[in-house]
């Protein structure tokens, strides 16, 4: 007959408890087992954890895409924004070329409650509609009254233009002379327009700066114009 032992099958390394009383061959065999069932339950341990990094890891790429998704999302709307602008800065500089070139610059004519025309295009006095300030460095600007074109001393810098014909920095594109000394004609004759308006003033300075190079102090009127070119007396 054989021995009638209960079998007991142990769960984990926990449940096997060493039996002080059993012979030394048998606490031998308990421990055996008992730290052959730890060594599997830390590798099953380490194979969780391993999981759960690999999840983590999931979690964050998922994170990074979102995050990487809302950034081309607002990049996107930056930049139909800019477009928006862009369109919108070159709709309003069309309506001041037309509404410059119909203009006449001149006192007089007549408005009436049906027809105000006159007063965006100019009338058919001999007098100028034009106001002339002189800066604060001299230079004299002119602005129409009726249309509120402005004429300032033409600065080199903004008469750079790319094969396409748009303005562009100095370093972009090419120099029109042309158009450069059509503008300083232009100039010239705003500031000669007669008009009884008197002119206003601003306090006089005159500009200048160091030359790092020199040492010496130089003219600074141009920097001055250059700094305010893009201004005008609205
Ligand atoms: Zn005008």
């Amino acid at each position: 007959m054989a021995d009638k032992k209960e079998l007991v099958v142990p769960r984990t390394s926990e449940d096997i408890i060493i039996d002080v009383n059993a012979s030394v061959e048998d606490q031998i065999k308990q421990a055996e087992l008992k730290a052959k069932l730890m060594e599997l339950e830390l590798k099953a341990q380490a194979l969780e954890a391993q999981k759960l990094e690999i999840v983590e890891r999931q979690y964050h790429i998922k994170d990074l895409k979102a995050k990487i998704a809302d950034r081309d999302i607002r990049e996107k709307q930056l930049k139909e924004d800019r477009e928006q602008q862009g369109r919108s800065i070159a709709q309003q500089d069309a309506t001041d070329k037309y509404r410059f070139s119909v203009c006449t610059h001149r006192k007089g004519g007549m408005a009436s409650s049906r027809d105000v025309r006159v007063l965006s295009t100019g009338g058919n006095s001999n007098q100028y509609a034009v106001i002339k300030h002189q800066m604060i460095n001299g230079d004299i600007w002119v602005r129409c009254l009726r249309c509120g074109r402005t004429w300032a001393p033409p600065v080199e810098k903004n008469f750079f233009f790319d094969e396409k014909g748009r303005q562009v920095a100095p370093a972009d594109g090419t120099f029109d002379k042309a158009k450069f000394t059509t503008a300083v004609e232009d100039y010239k004759r705003a500031t000669m327009l007669e008009t009884n308006n008197s002119m206003s003033t601003s306090v006089q300075c005159r500009f200048s700066t160091i030359d790092l190079e020199t040492g010496k102090v130089v003219d600074a009127a141009d920097l001055y114009r250059e700094s305010i070119a893009s201004t005008n007396l609205r």
